[in-house]
């Protein structure tokens, strides 16, 4: 029920707008609070915050399954509710549940979050971003780039350094948009994903209230570290209904497609081509449903996070691949959608951690 309901949202509130939001760079925030009235965002909150209390990560699998199957690369509630709400709700104090929480439930409060800096992507421990306690509050200064959701983000979650002598020694901040110091570049121009928003953050002497840290000082690096199996598990579940959105594209394509006077369909090539990638997508969707099936039984695995991220990455970038060449000239051609997949899929191989830093994770399990 709730996967039919929350497609059918997307159908109204979310495809009639794609080419709109394209062209602006952005999405409303408006599509935040629709789905937040539908009860679509952060629905592992506990009621007594406003939440609906579900403990099965199904239902944000079906969120990020979905928002894949219908092309969307813009309004991202699974990087919301799913990437970005466990920093707090997992770790923040009661206060910060309380003053926070609620408004990302409803969708008054679009979260991003903000690790990455120009010199330090994979490497987070190379992080310069500094906050100095100063007793009844830190002070932050620091560049962060690549933020998504970066100009609709109310708040950002901001990874510093709270002891310059230990690299390891990263803190988490709740900062507010509109606090002063806090400013938010421009809209960076990108090869795909065109209408997510994502920016550079200059964090100047920003004020933050002591209540505002997540946790324990010194404790953020174990903080994103605990975060990243499920985000890597909700990218995987992503890529695979993007794969899904891509292969049926490329289905109908060949199905209408003439050449040599048959449909492409009944070309031994075209088959094979798709009967391989179904093979793939299907073998992806029933390695993910085990993890997450795992994740349901309190079994996060981030190895297994690990390969799913990275097999469905590839399944992405060779689905958008192979549609694109079935397509022919068509495929390049900007009106059709499976051009945009094609440049929208490459970030999969890069952002939350990129293909080789997943290789690392999965050979350290190998050989430790
Ligand atoms: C569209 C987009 C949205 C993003 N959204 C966010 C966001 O919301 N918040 C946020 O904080 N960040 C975000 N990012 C940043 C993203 O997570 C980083 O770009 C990513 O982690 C890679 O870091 P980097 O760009 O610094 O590349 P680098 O870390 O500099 O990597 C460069 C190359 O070196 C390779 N490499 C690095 N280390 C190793 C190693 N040990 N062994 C082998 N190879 C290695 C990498 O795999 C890569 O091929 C986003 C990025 C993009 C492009």
């Amino acid at each position: 029920m709730f996967q039919e309901a929350f497609r059918a949202f997307l159908q109204k509130e979310v495809v009639p707008f794609q080419d709109e939001w394209r062209e602006a760079g952005i999405v409303p925030r408006e599509v935040y609070l629709k789905a937040g009235e539908n009860g679509f965002l952060v629905p592992q909150a506990p009621e007594y915050l406003g939440g609906l209390g579900i403990n099965d990560f199904r239902f944000q699998q079906i969120v990020a399954e979905e928002i894949g199957r219908c092309g969307e690369t813009g309004f991202m509630p699974q990087l919301h509710s799913t990437i970005i709400a466990p920093y707090i709700l997992n770790h923040g104090s009661d206060y910060l549940k309380e003053k926070y929480i609620p408004k990302t439930i409803t969708g008054e409060c679009i979260l991003s979050v903000a690790m990455t800096e120009p010199d330090a992507g994979s490497d987070l421990a190379g992080l310069r971003s500094n906050a100095v306690d100063k007793g009844d509050h830190y002070l932050l200064n620091g560049n962060k780039t690549y933020i998504s959701n970066g100009i609709c983000g109310d708040i950002y979650i901001v990874a510093a350094r709270t002891n310059p002598e230990q690299p390891r020694a990263l803190s988490l901040f709740v900062v507010e948009s509109d606090w002063q110091g806090v400013r938010v570049g421009a809209n960076l121009k990108k090869m795909g994903m065109k209408s997510q928003d994502t920016i550079e953050l200059f964090l100047d002497n920003v004020k933050i209230p002591k209540e505002n840290l997540i946790g324990k000082e010194h404790q953020g690096f174990n903080y994103l570290m605990d975060g990243l199996a499920e985000e890597r598990l909700i990218c995987a579940a992503w890529n695979t209904g993007s794969a899904e959105y891509a292969f049926n594209l490329t289905k109908d394509f060949v199905i209408d497609r003439k050449v040599f006077g048959k449909p492409l369909s009944y070309m031994q090539n075209t088959q094979f081509k798709m009967a391989e990638l179904r093979a793939r997508i299907d073998m992806a969707q029933a390695f993910i449903d085990t993890i997450v099936a795992n994740t349901n039984r309190g079994d996060n695995d981030s190895v297994a996070a690990s390969e799913a991220k990275l097999l469905t990455s590839e399944l992405l970038c060779d689905t958008a691949d192979e549609g694109v060449q079935l397509h022919g000239g068509a495929g390049y051609m900007d009106e059709y959608p499976i051009s945009r997949v094609f440049t929208d899929a490459r970030i999969t191989r890069i952002f939350a951690g990129t293909s080789e830093i997943m290789k690392l994770i999965i050979a350290r399990s190998i050989f430790e």
